[in-house]
């Protein structure tokens, strides 16, 4: 394993954890590509054009010592929760190569296999195809590169982190957790597609989950343990920014309570 000192970063869309490791520092981070082209709808505004890009994108946070700032060079280590590409996409550039060129991937097994399988994606129903195939061109150049690697148990990958099993949404769904300090983040991955459904009723299941019967279980049982132990949640597909809060119990289901965004580094 190796020793950690620093980092959380996380963007307001999550696409794929990041981890950076090194003797001295560690990342993890949550990115996304936001489009910076903006149109000028005529050309009478030409002088002062309008601008239909949003900021800010991205939101730091420390989390006891952890904390960010890394180029796609300066990671050595991909998180992957899952497969599906909207978590997945940014590892590769459109033209199929790699983002990050000094960082080794780690996914679960189960979900590598699966995903990776020439033989399921052929049994895979029409409109499931393309998770396969985003999937497998996503993967393929790491693979090449033999920076792809997959992990089974919940054995920790870097100091200060705990691989957290969460099957039921794709085989091998996977958060993650970072401690420091007694204080605790958790990547849920796709625990939670819809809000407002999904906290009041865990029982609900998204069309993506894989085994539904599985990912209502896994959601049951997680939502309850997150909400007694106060950790802060780092959740995709919200539409709260930023992304990052703690669960309450509620007399029926959960509510969220979101991390109040402030545009001050918090030192403390
Ligand atoms: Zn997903």
């Amino acid at each position: 394993m190796k020793s950690i000192n620093k980092a959380v970063e996380i963007s307001a869309h999550t696409m794929r954890n990041v981890l950076k490791r090194n003797s001295i520092r560690f990342a993890a981070a949550l990115l996304v590509a936001l489009a910076s082209f903006v149109a000028v709808p005529n050309a009478t505004f030409a002088a002062g054009p309008q601008h239909h890009d949003q900021v800010p994108g991205f939101y730091r946070l420390k989390v006891g010592d952890l904390e960010v700032g890394y180029t796609p060079e300066e990671v050595d280590v991909v998180l992957v929760t899952h497969l599906h590409s909207d978590h997945i996409g940014g590892l590769t550039t459109q033209d199929g190569k790699i983002v990050f060129p000094n960082a080794e991937i780690d996914v679960a097994k189960a979900d590598s296999d699966f995903w990776l399988s020439p033989e399921i994606a052929a049994k895979a129903p029409k409109d499931a195809q393309p998770f396969f195939q985003s999937a497998q061109a996503i993967a393929a150049p790491y693979i090449k590169a033999g920076k792809w690697h997959t992990f089974s148990g919940s054995e920790p990958i870097v100091d200060g982190m705990q691989v957290v099993p969460l099957p039921g949404h794709t085989p091998g769904h996977t958060g993650y957790e970072f401690s420091s300090k007694g204080q605790q983040i958790l990547f849920w991955g796709d625990i939670v597609h819809a809000q407002r459904v999904q906290l009041q009723h865990p029982e609900v299941t998204a069309i993506f989950d894989i085994d539904q019967t599985a990912a209502a279980a896994t959601r049951h049982q997680l939502l309850s343990k997150l909400a007694r132990e106060g950790v802060l949640i780092a959740t995709p597909h919200s539409s709260l920014f930023p992304v990052l809060g703690r669960l309450r119990e509620e007399r029926s289901g959960y509510s969220w309570v979101p991390v109040v965004f402030t545009d001050q580094w918090d030192e403390r």
